[in-house]
């Protein structure tokens, strides 16, 4: 009897684990039960008993009609009288972007070939060429102090020499005079310049980003192409895009700006139809010195003039800037930052139609424009200069934990220091890596706008981690600002990636999980579809395939999810090779988990989810940290397997599989239905928390990684700026590690004679002497010893100012 309710189990777990047809396993059920029937071993009425439940299961499922009749139609009606509606706003960032890899990581089941199929991120000659030349000659010549101190903007040779070089025209193709670079150069251009000045990054990153180049490319006429984009190609036209207003932040499309259809005179000629615009916007970058702006509108038809409608929609059109009615060149004051940033206001002006960008087709179609555009810029230019601050500071923190000395001792060697430097060197390595995957994504023809909220918010939130972490490192050197002080001003940027490109809050807890459920799903949205499907018997058909498919995907995410629990995930296939395929197989886990929590929160929870926004904002955290899994594993494969970077892969999935598990836990224990809640934690949780996050002693080996030369720390950092100049900000902090490791062996000799009373402890010269004296050390260690502690003395300085007129000694 035992062997048969085994042998039931079996089949009904196979037929869910491998998500058979129902046809299948109904067949299969079927045939176990007549053998078992034949086989004598219970009594006639439970054999009944038996065959009554089967029928009454598989007749329904697998006859069309009587499924249709009685389960489909009623909860079709059920669902048409209680679905929320979807806003026109929210159905246009639906239909935006493309579903990439989240849908394999909602699937419960992720399909790895998608991912290591995808070939290593690689320069073209031309791109490795520009970023060795030009991006290389602009880094030296930046001098953030004097950028943000002295001059508030870049100095007119930076300027000129972005013009000439084309940094404005990087995603413009070369048929309009532009670069015509991949996302991947486009990103590493961005984070290279980023680590010597923010306002030089974010100079360069708004015309690549979302504007009127972008916006041009995808939806300009063919006039406007050839007018506008060679002269944005060359900075002859500098471009803004304003969307933000007083009323309307994360809530653009709450815009009170507007734009009434009208007739009126315009360049020499009358009765011109075209549109007069009032508008009221704030926080634009590169407005103050834009001459042309891309501004965001309602359009208004209260005439007919185009047709019956009267409310045309939110709208783009490009504005020369010099045109009567136009206020604008005011600057905001943004963090300390000298990118040029403000206000503008616009009353009464007049633009003709063709200034639609677009054209008239395009009227009213502004938000889709918007959201099509947005996802890819999202997902390089704030995720680059978050990556440059991974890199940064662990290359730099890591070098000041070196030379700088307390209790005798290189602060990096405390433990308590080392275990902010393993946060920096593991976040930068997870940054790196998520930014990669990403633009390969991006070059190989993916839109994916989940994973660019994905990699927005948490890219920005971990460069908020490492550089607070390196601030608290650096102690009051990353306080006293100066001109020597590259990380206090970093510190001072936070806010502004934070907040700009969909603010992280809202990022997190609305967009990711919010649209990705319902975007990525594999049934959701089809079932939304099919409830609004204007044609009844339609209606009828495709709901009725999208709800039994997703019953199937539920039942088989709830036995995968439970067996994957009990067995650790050791029995599921799972590509590459040991620890690599370790983390692939938890992967899957965490999948299956995450796949069967997001499905019970939306069955509970349905159009509420909207609002319940810690419970939406955690499984956004599940998703992105899975996100990171994937793209670490994808990383380390992709550089070689590097035995070397083992630590930084194991902390990075660690890390993450942890912050997996605690945003689950975070849901289960909130979750709205307490009962289900724990039902679900028994189920993916069975026995016991599995991930306890990165150790201590990984922790030490991942921190070390940061204190000494080595190819790993070369790979975590490339990419970034690097010079070891004993005179520049950074480079000095190089410089003195350098040297610091050569001085190594006499001042441990000088150390060793001090501990036994040899010699003193007495300034620099004297000990020397006194140590050549004793034979101790010659002079070629003498003055090694003192080049490191000038070169110490040098990084660790602090810049000091007159007390009047704070002028830099
Ligand atoms: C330096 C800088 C440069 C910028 N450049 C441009 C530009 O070039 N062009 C342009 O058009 N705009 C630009 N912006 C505007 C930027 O996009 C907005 O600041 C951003 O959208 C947030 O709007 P807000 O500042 O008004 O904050 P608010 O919208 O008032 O938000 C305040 C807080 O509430 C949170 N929040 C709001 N709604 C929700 C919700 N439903 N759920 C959860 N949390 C929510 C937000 O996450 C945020 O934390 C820039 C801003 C800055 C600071």
């Amino acid at each position: 009897m035992l062997t048969w309710l085994l042998i039931f189990t079996v089949i009904i777990g196979a037929a869910a684990y491998y998500r058979l047809p129902q046809i299948v396993w109904s067949a299969a059920l079927g045939i176990a039960l007549l053998i078992f029937t034949f086989s004598d071993l219970t009594g006639i009425a439970t054999m009944v008993i038996l065959w009554t439940i089967y029928l009454a299961v598989v007749i329904p499922l697998n006859v069309t009609n009587i499924r249709h009749k009685y389960i489909s139609e009623p909860l079709l009606q059920f669902m048409r009288n209680s679905m929320p509606n979807i806003s026109q706003t929210e159905q246009e960032a639906l239909d935006a972007g493309k579903v990439w890899w989240e849908g394999e990581l909602f699937s419960g089941d992720p399909d790895y070939s998608k991912i290591r199929d995808l070939p290593a991120p690689k320069f073209s000659i031309a791109e490795q060429a520009f970023i060795d030349g030009p991006v290389e000659e602009l880094c030296a010549m930046l001098d953030d102090w004097k950028i943000c101190n002295e001059d508030f903007d870049l100095p007119v040779e930076v300027w000129d020499f972005l013009k000439k070089h084309k940094f404005f025209a990087m995603i413009i193709p070369k048929k309009y005079g532009g670069l015509e670079f991949s996302a991947l150069a486009h990103s590493s251009i961005v984070m290279k310049i980023a680590g010597r000045s923010i306002t030089a990054a974010v100079t360069v990153m708004v015309p690549n980003s979302l504007g009127p180049g972008k916006l041009l490319l995808h939806y300009g006429t063919d006039e406007q192409k050839d007018y506008y984009l060679p002269r944005l190609s060359t900075g002859d036209e500098i471009p803004c895009f304003a969307l933000t207003g007083p009323e309307a932040g994360s809530d653009a499309g709450a815009m009170p700006d507007t734009g009434v259809i009208c007739k009126d005179s315009f360049d020499g000629k009358d009765d011109v139809l075209g549109i007069r615009l009032n508008w009221e916007k704030r926080y634009i970058t590169l407005g103050p010195v834009a001459t042309l702006l891309g501004l965001a509108f309602k359009l208004y038809d209260p005439d007919h003039l185009l047709g019956d409608e009267v409310e045309l929609g939110i709208t783009l059109a490009l504005i020369k800037t010099d045109i009567p009615g136009i206020d604008i060149g005011n600057r905001h004051f943004t963090s300390n930052h000298m990118f040029m940033n403000g206000p503008n206001r616009g009353k009464d002006v007049f633009i003709p139609m063709e200034w639609i960008i677009g054209g008239v087709d395009y009227v009213g179609k502004g938000w889709t424009m918007l959201m099509n555009c947005l996802s890819d810029g999202r997902a390089i230019s704030l995720p680059a200069l978050s990556t440059g601050a991974g890199k940064y500071s662990a290359r730099y923190t890591g070098a000041y934990s070196r030379i700088r000395k307390q209790f005798k001792i290189p602060i990096g060697y405390f433990e308590g220091v080392e275990e902010g430097l393993a946060q920096i060197a593991g976040q930068a390595y997870i940054m790196d890596a998520a930014r990669l995957l990403t633009l390969t994504g991006l070059d190989t023809g993916e839109n994916p706008s989940v994973i660019s909220g994905v990699v927005k918010y948490q890219l920005t939130e971990r460069m908020r981690k490492v550089i607070n972490l390196s601030m608290d490192i650096h102690g009051g050197h990353g306080i006293c600002m100066g001109p020597s002080n590259f990380l206090g001003r970093a510190y001072q940027g936070i806010p502004i990636s934070i907040t700009v490109e969909g603010a992280n809050i809202l990022t997190r807890t609305m967009i990711v999980f919010g649209q990705g459920a319902l975007r990525s799903h594999p049934y959701l949205l089809k079932e939304v579809e099919a409830v609004n499907h204007p044609d009844p018997e339609q209606s009828l058909i495709l709901f009725d395939d999208a709800l039994f498919g997703h019953a199937g995907f539920i039942i088989s995410n709830f036995v995968r999810a439970f067996w994957f629990g009990l067995t650790g995930a050791k029995f599921v296939s799972a590509p590459g090779k040991g620890i690599v395929k370790k983390y692939y197989k938890q992967l899957t886990r965490m999948s299956a988990c995450f796949a069967l929590l997001s499905d019970a929160s939306v069955l509970i929870l349905g159009g509420s989810l909207k609002r319940k926004e810690k419970i939406s904002g955690r499984l956004a955290d599940a998703l992105s940290n899975m996100y990171m899994v994937t793209a670490v594993l994808k990383h380390f494969e992709d550089q070689g397997n590097k035995t070397s970077d083992l630590p930084l892969l194991i902390w990075a999935c660690e890390d993450s599989l942890y912050n997996v598990q605690e945003a689950l836990k975070g849901v289960l224990r909130n979750f709205p239905v307490p009962v289900i809640g724990k039902i679900i934690n028994f189920v993916i949780f069975p026995l016991t928390k599995p991930y306890g996050g990165a150790n201590d002693k990984l922790g030490h080996k991942v921190a070390r990684l940061l204190l000494t030369p080595s190819d790993t720390r070369d790979r975590l950092t490339k990419g970034i700026y690097w010079t070891d100049k004993a005179d520049d900000p950074m480079g000095r902090l190089e410089h003195a590690l350098n040297l610091s490791l050569q001085a190594e062996e006499p001042e441990r000799k000088i150390r060793d004679a001090m501990r036994i009373g040899l010699i003193k402890q007495q300034p620099i010269e004297s000990l020397l002497e006194k140590a050549m004296e004793l034979d101790l050390i010659d002079q070629d260690e003498a003055d090694r010893v003192k080049s490191a502690y000038e070169a110490t003395a040098n990084a660790i300085s602090v810049d000091e100012f007159t007390k009047e007129g704070w002028k830099p000694v």
